[in-house]
């Protein structure tokens, strides 16, 4: 806790004191991010410092493994789909952006879990939204080979995985409509911790290439 409160005084003395007008303007006029972005609880991926975003840039929510579950108002408590809600219905955000990440850890419980023993109480019914994606790189991997690869099947179900979260984006009928007449636009990203690249996805050829 010590070392939170060290780095809250360093922020206070530095960073807000340098920027509190902006501060002071965001608490007076509201937020209003153009961005939402949907990332993973990791400890490791911050979009704000991987972006170099400033305070009021971006709207994220953070969970387990950046997943977006489907379109289902039945009355759960989805979290996540709360917060897409709110930005796209309430904050008017132009751009949705998945973010993925390498060897992320709630992929690596979806590549190894047993759907029929879970060991969790949440984190494997959670993980199992992103099912489609680990089953398309089990495909991927097998034709390279490499099926039994458990680096491999991590890499590719992390890469699947932004685009699974992306395809049930446009199951929340008001996304699809923003999308549609152009008001949204819906973006996928992986970063690599360890090289510090990001790759974006190409949605018409489903590659993800490297942002020079
Ligand atoms: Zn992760």
């Amino acid at each position: 806790m010590d070392h939170l409160l060290a780095g809250y005084r360093r922020f206070r003395d530095g960073y807000y004191a340098a920027n509190h007008k902006l501060f002071e303007e965001l608490a007076t006029r509201g937020q209003r991010p153009k961005t939402m972005i949907i990332g993973c609880a990791d400890a490791r991926v911050d979009p704000a410092i991987t972006f170099d975003t400033a305070p009021g840039d971006v709207f994220m929510v953070r969970n387990v493994a950046n997943v977006v579950p489907p379109y289902a108002p039945d009355g759960d408590y989805h979290g996540t789909s709360a917060a897409i809600e709110f930005a796209v219905k309430g904050l008017e955000v132009e751009n949705m952006v998945v973010l993925g990440h390498a060897r992320c850890g709630g992929i690596a419980t979806l590549v190894g879990m047993n759907a029929q023993a879970h060991t969790t109480d949440f984190i494997e019914p959670w993980m199992q939204v992103a099912i489609p994606a680990r089953e398309r790189a089990r495909t991927i991997a097998a034709r390279e080979g490499r099926a039994a690869d458990h680096l491999r099947l991590c890499h590719l179900t992390e890469i699947e995985g932004v685009k699974t979260s992306l395809t049930n984006l446009m199951t929340f009928p008001w996304i699809a409509e923003r999308v549609a007449d152009g008001r949204l636009s819906i973006h996928g990203l992986y970063f690599d911790i360890t090289s510090g690249a990001l790759m974006r996805l190409d949605r018409t050829t489903g590659i993800f290439t490297p942002v020079t």
